[in-house]
């Protein structure tokens, strides 16, 4: 089909509109339809009020082909949404026997059933009725006055479940193609700089099409393609990922992965060896982060929390000479407690991390300063990062982590370790 429909979603829900419930139903609607080719624009919360509610859907039947409804189809008297849209479309809705059935054996079995529970059998006149297998109230889909309206229950749960097996199959025939899609995941540069990098391409390029993005401490270029089948799509994508891959080198340190920490787990399925930490700022978040990740037994084998002189000395066996002269927050300390971690574990390779996350400085370096290190009993490989005072804790620790993730990944594949 050549026509490109314009899809909004309207979600209704009042707890929505006040921040008490995070719109995760629209995200993952949204998300799954770019994979079918189905083009969302716009996307609208609306609190459960009549008057508001008819005004959004006259607002979207002026600018969407397919309006998708989340919320407000349960027996409550402010689930208004099948009311109103049947309105907005001039259709009445009428009982469907099978899903009056269906409720009436439900709360018969449950025996707990107040007559506003069968409210939720009455449907819009001709639709088609998408029976709801996690909860009581139905969904459906209908064609009116030239516009699709297809209407979800609002638990994540049942609208997930709802939209994979009845609405994506009644939608496909609206898509004009397949979307595909692959992030790059880049350590390293900031999505300004990429975005800057690539800017001419990005302008340039139509179909695929590639976008940087950011997540805390993560930079992604998401490359997307649109064609008739998934093969097509995996194909116009291959040449263009060579492409950017080969302009940014060694800095991509994965593809479709969620973290650095799972492109490193991939690695070592292919080269094992052993690791240990010692964390100061990071507080055990190396470990943590890694031992989230299933198999990670296989490979790291512990670490050492060493948050104070005292266990960085006691624990480490770091000279507390070299420590005192030095300062916790040193080259020379970072280095020391890859090397005697790896030593106190027996593993093939110790990281270490020593820095100061803030927002109290120690008067000596800038807030933000790390130190991080990678020992292999050979030689041991410190890097000095500087992530600004501004930055926030969290951003410190887990930029800190990611550091010594890469410092890894890179001594793995042969890589300058400091790049
Ligand atoms: P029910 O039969 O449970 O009443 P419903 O279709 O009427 O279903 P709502 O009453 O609008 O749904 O919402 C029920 C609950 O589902 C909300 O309190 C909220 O926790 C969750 N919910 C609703 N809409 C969304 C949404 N868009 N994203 C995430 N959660 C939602």
């Amino acid at each position: 089909m050549s026509k490109a429909y314009v899809t909004e979603i309207l979600s209704v829900g009042t707890e929505l509109l006040l921040g008490h419930v995070t719109n995760t139903d629209a995200r993952d609607i949204a998300e799954q339809l770019s994979k079918i080719g189905v083009d969302v624009r716009y996307q609208t919360v609306v609190g459960d009020n009549p008057q508001r509610l008819r005004d959004c859907v006259e607002i979207a039947k002026s600018r969407a082909d397919i309006i998708i409804t989340t919320g407000g189809l349960g027996p409550t008297c402010d689930d208004l949404t099948k009311q109103i849209l049947a309105e907005c479309f001039g259709l009445k809705l009428v009982k469907n026997e099978a899903e009056y059935a269906g409720l009436y054996d439900y709360f018969n079995v449950k025996k707990n059933f107040t007559p506003n529970n069968f409210l939720q059998a009455y449907l819009p006149e001709g639709c088609t009725v998408f029976h709801n297998n996690c909860g009581t109230a139905p969904g459906c889909a209908f064609e009116a006055q030239g516009k699709v309206v297809v209407m979800l229950p609002g638990p994540p749960k049942e609208c997930n479940a709802m939209f994979r097996e009845s609405a994506i199959p009644y939608l496909r025939r609206f898509s004009d193609g397949l979307i595909v899609s692959h992030t790059l995941n880049i350590f390293g540069l900031g999505e300004s700089t990429v975005d800057q990098m690539f800017r001419d391409e990005m302008n340039a390029m139509r179909n695929p099409s590639m976008a940087p993005y950011a997540k805390e401490c993560d930079c992604l270029l998401k490359v997307t393609a649109k064609a008739g089948t998934a093969e097509e799509a995996e194909d116009m994508l291959r040449p263009a990922i060579a492409e950017i891959r080969g302009k940014l080198g060694d800095i991509v340190y994965g593809m479709d992965v969620d973290c650095i920490e799972e492109a490193v787990m991939q690695l070592l399925r292919d080269r094992p060896l052993t690791f240990a930490a010692a964390e100061s700022c990071t507080g055990g978040d190396i470990a943590r982060r890694f031992t989230e990740l299933p198999g990670a037994s296989a490979f790291f084998l512990g670490g050492v929390v060493s948050y104070t002189n005292g266990v960085k000395a006691g624990v480490l066996g770091i000279d507390p000479a070299l420590i005192e002269e030095k300062s916790a927050v040193s080259y020379e300390v970072a280095k020391a407690m890859a090397e005697r971690v790896r030593q106190l574990t027996g593993a093939d390779v110790g990281l270490g991390v020593t820095g100061l996350a803030g927002p109290d400085g120690d008067g000596v370096h800038e807030v933000g300063t790390v130190f991080i290190s990678l020992s292999d009993g050979e030689r041991t490989w410190v890097r000095e990062a500087h992530m600004g005072a501004q930055r926030t804790r969290s951003y410190v620790r887990r930029m800190a982590g990611n550091y010594a993730f890469d410092m890894l990944r890179r001594y793995m594949t042969g890589l300058d370790v400091l790049g």
